[in-house]
């Protein structure tokens, strides 16, 4: 290995990825070394999606999470191009140069293999008047489904592309950064081994979260403390959300509760897809995703209702919050529980027979109980209300045979203070993607990604 470089990227998530594609597109000539906690694109392997298991076994390292293709690298592939959700990027570059880079993005993305797959948007669509007159907002956006298939596919070319130019480094978490004289150090292996680097990126997304708040502790970097986001992913046939999904695909409602005046919002649909564990920390939570290839296609449509919780002093720990209810679950359950919307109403368990007794058939094997032991009255009360309100646009929503899955938690990372070239106090260190705790999307991570590259090249 070479010791030092003209740029480290830490973390080959999206972020980490659009960064370096950017970078050798302009000058070819830079020394640049990405530094990857996880394996390479074809070496992840996560045991339950190789059917070794049907639980997780809590890895070390996540397949699903970290690799070549971060987070993103088996989602379903929704690059959102909007600046309404998926992060507050546009409050650092500005509106019309995120979006910009979105489309930019999107670009890439299609020479790379996602040619032929479908844009879809809200603008103008019926649906916007529907959901107002059911006390629900429609928010605007335009929506490129790769879908699981194709999304891997992509990464793969830009694999194949990018390691000709840039040297990957898999399997090596970063430990320490240390600011030197014009530029920095990363230490890896137990610190035994270390690079040098003149711009250092960093973009560990939500895996990286714990060791981003290290870093910023350790480097005197200043933060805040940020959101987390608690809810339930619904499972029921997808012909009931048919309407809306095969003409939008996912489409991003709001509700205001009356209870609470709380806002609930759908999240990450999934028309026709499955529902996934996802493991943070160790910790078992739940997610979905589909695939853009028809005979992989369930008969169910999965999103998440997801209530927002703001704290305010002198509580700091959100993610830490969200952590102790998943982890109730997870003590309950033993992972992820699953509830039939009816048994919940009624205030009982569901137990095996109820949900083989039910119309809708699981896509992930969870432990039926009661999500009632879990999450706290007021997310619960608001989830339920909005169920009842999308039931008015998409009748059957609030059937007894609907499937809740909990929890479902997005951990948000803290707010790592940066400037408007998304550089940290400290001159030439980055801070991007999901791990700032600015960005929580495949498009606004690495749009990120991009306007850094375009920061250094201007800068070098
Ligand atoms: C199951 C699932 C489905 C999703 N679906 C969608 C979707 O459809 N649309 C959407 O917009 N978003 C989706 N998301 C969110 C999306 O994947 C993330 O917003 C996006 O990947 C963030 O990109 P990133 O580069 O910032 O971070 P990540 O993708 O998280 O990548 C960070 C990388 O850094 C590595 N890393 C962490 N710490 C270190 C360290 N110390 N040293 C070296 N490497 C490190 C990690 O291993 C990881 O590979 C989904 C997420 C999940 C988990």
């Amino acid at each position: 290995m070479r010791q030092n470089y003209d740029v480290i990227i830490i973390g080959a998530g999206p972020g980490g990825i659009f960064s370096a594609y950017e970078l050798v597109k302009e000058r070819s000539d830079l020394k640049i070394a990405v530094f990857e906690e996880g394996n390479e694109l074809a070496k992840r392997k996560c045991p339950i999606s190789e059917g070794l298991t049907d639980r997780c076994l809590g890895c070390k390292t996540c397949a699903i999470m970290s690799g070549f293709g971060g987070a993103g690298a088996f989602s379903d592939g929704k690059y959102n191009i909007t600046n309404d959700f998926g992060g507050t990027l546009y409050e650092y570059i500005g509106k019309r140069e995120a979006l910009a880079l979105m489309r930019y993005v999107d670009e890439i993305n299609m020479a790379h293999g996602g040619e032929g797959t479908k844009l879809y948007s809200t603008a103008g669509t019926r649906f916007k008047k529907l959901c107002l007159q059911h006390k629900l907002m429609l928010l605007d956006a335009s929506v490129r489904h790769l879908g699981t298939d194709v999304n891997y596919v992509v990464l793969g070319n830009l694999y194949d592309e990018l390691k000709e130019k840039v040297e990957f480094h898999f399997n090596t978490p970063v430990e320490r950064i240390e600011a030197r004289e014009g530029g920095y150090r990363v230490f890896f292996h137990g610190e035994s081994e270390f690079a040098d680097c003149g711009k250092c990126i960093v973009s560990v997304g939500r895996s990286g979260s714990k060791w981003m708040e290290k870093i910023c502790a350790e480097m005197n970097i200043p933060t805040r403390s940020n959101r987390v986001d608690l809810g339930v992913r619904v499972e029921l046939p997808s012909v009931i959300f048919s309407h809306l999904t095969d003409e939008l695909y996912e489409s991003k409602i709001v509700y205001r509760t009356e209870k609470f005046e709380d806002r609930v919002r759908t999240f990450c649909m999934n028309p026709n897809g499955v529902v996934i564990n996802e493991n943070t920390n160790g910790i078992m939570t739940v997610n979905g995703h589909s695939f853009d290839d028809p005979a992989k296609h369930t008969e169910n449509t999965n999103f998440a209702l997801l209530v927002s919780k703001h704290f305010s002093e002198p509580f700091k720990d959100s993610n830490g919050y969200g952590e102790s209810i998943a982890r109730l679950s997870n003590m309950l359950g033993g992972g992820v529980i699953v509830q039939r919307f009816g048994d919940l109403i009624r205030g009982r368990r569901s137990t095996v027979s109820r949900i083989e007794d039910g119309a809708v058939t699981p896509t992930l094997a969870a432990t039926p109980g009661d999500l009632s032991l879990v999450l706290p009255k007021r997310i619960l009360d608001g989830n339920i209300e909005m169920i009842y309100a999308l039931d008015a646009n998409a009748p059957g929503t609030a059937n007894d045979d609907t499937l809740l899955y909990g929890v479902e938690v997005k951990f948000y990372n803290m707010e790592v203070e940066i400037d408007q070239n998304l550089e940290s106090c400290h001159k030439g260190l980055y801070v991007i993607g999901d791990g700032s705790g600015v960005t929580h999307s495949l498009s606004h991570a690495s749009a990120s990604g991009v306007y850094v590259a375009r920061r250094i090249l201007a800068a070098t």
